[in-house]
This record gives C-alpha cells, sequence and structure tokens, in this order.
C-alpha cells in the first residue's frame, strides 16, 4: 500500500533519482502549493520540505525519509490523492464511491438526511464528499472555496479519505432558484441539525446552503492534525 522506497531520501541518505522523484511527489501531494520540481535530486529545498513534514510529528526533524520510516507511513497517510482509486475530479465518482469516502460515523448521519430528504419529496445528490488538498488548492486559486484545508480534505491515518463534509443539492434544481424557492435548503438545513451535524446555511460570513459537516468549525486544527497535514 502507498509508494515505497528502495533506500532511505534526505539529509546523508542513499538518494536514488527514482526514490528522490517519489518523495518528492508525495511531498508536493501535501504540500501542493509550493510544490518542488520533481528532479529526482535531494538538495536543502527537498530535505527542508521533509523537515518542515516531520515537526508535524517528531521532536527533532531529521530531514530524511527511510524505506520503513514513520515519516514514509505518514507521507503515505498524507497523500491518499496519489492512490489512484482516489485520484480525479472527486465530483464525477458515483454516488456510493461519495459516500465511501466519508468518515463512517457521519457516513450514517449522511444517509438518514438523504432518505428523510427523499421522504419529504426532494430528490437529493452528494455532490461533494471528500476532495483532495490538490483540488482543495485548485478550488482557493479559482475563488471557490477560501479555505487551504476544509472538513472535506480529512482523512484517515491508513491513507484513506474520511470527509467530514458533503455538500448536498437536489438534483433537479442545483444552486439554482428553484431550490430556495421550494424549500430546499431550508429542508436541508433543519434535518441535518436534527441529526446533530452543522449547516453552512448558519455561516455569518459567506453562507454555503448546500454544505453540511460532522464537527463545528472550532474542530478544523484538530481534524487537520489527524488527518496528518502537519
Ligand atoms: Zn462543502
Amino acid at each position: 500500500m502507498g509508494v515505497t522506497i528502495s533506500g532511505s531520501v534526505g539529509r546523508a541518505g542513499d538518494n536514488r533519482k527514482s526514490d528522490t522523484r517519489n518523495v518528492q511527489k508525495l511531498l508536493n501531494a501535501v504540500f501542493p502549493a509550493t510544490p518542488l520540481h520533481v528532479d529526482g535530486i535531494s538538495g536543502p529545498k527537498t530535505i527542508r520540505r521533509i523537515e518542515r513534514f516531520q515537526k508535524g510529528f517528531m521532536k527533532r526533524p531529521d530531514g530524511r525519509v527511510d524505506p520503513e520510516s514513520r515519516t514514509l507511513r505518514r507521507l503515505n497517510a498524507a497523500a491518499p490523492g496519489l492512490q489512484k482509486k482516489w485520484r480525479g475530479d472527486s465530483t464525477k465518482w458515483s454516488e456510493r464511491k461519495k459516500l465511501v469516502s466519508l468518515d463512517d460515523r457521519f457516513l450514517s448521519k449522511v444517509v438518514r438526511v438523504l432518505e428523510a430528504l427523499e421522504s419529504e419529496g426532494f430528490k437529493p445528490k452528494i455532490v461533494y464528499a471528500w476532495r483532495s488538498l490538490a483540488e482543495q488548492q485548485r478550488l482557493v486559486a479559482e475563488g471557490k472555496s477560501r479555505t487551504r484545508f476544509s472538513f472535506h480534505n480529512a482523512q484517515k491515518k491508513i491513507g484513506v479519505p474520511g470527509s467530514y463534509a458533503a455538500d448536498i443539492i437536489d438534483q433537479r434544481w442545483g444552486w439554482g432558484r428553484e431550490a430556495e424557492a421550494a424549500g430546499f435548503w431550508q429542508a436541508l438545513g433543519r434535518i441535518a441539525k436534527a441529526h446533530g451535524l452543522y449547516w453552512g446555511g448558519d455561516w455569518r460570513t459567506v453562507k454555503d446552503f448546500a454544505h453540511v459537516q460532522f464537527y463545528p468549525n472550532s474542530r478544523l486544527g484538530a481534524v487537520k492534525k489527524q488527518s496528518g497535514f502537519a
């Protein structure tokens, strides 16, 4: 599972080119905003980037990634976007795959919210469940999101998605006016909150009517850390 290397990479490492390239790709998946050149050369920038990643869980970062090390496991866990299964535009996934990408406890609540909406005559559909950190940075660059890490990016330590957020629309109306007129957003907010979830329609500044999440916003930093993002 995940990326493997044949020798150590970084400070005083074996620094084989193919290994170094693999580590650089992992680092770029974790820090997509400022990517390294994937050149297979373990220079000062690559070493500093390894140290930056290690700061999240090591007292004294050593700037090196060894084949069976905690740093490599953590890198793999923090970069699920590199795993084929979870790559690409997550809005295009099947509804089932979107559900699988949610954290288990959140999933059971989302399923009940969807059922309740259906029983009221709506046709709910998930647009975004989990999305990769790379996808998140793209949304920020396009002005569609303001946060570089969101509950949509949360993941389990073993390197699989575990989103704590989902964006739900009625498939007939999307974000169009009809959704508001038909009372869809109000119904989504009411039902989500009845299940103990938090609703983006309650945000004070930029309202996010389709968005529901498992935790209050105050937990975002803790979830980011749990997800392996230092
Ligand atoms: Zn959202």
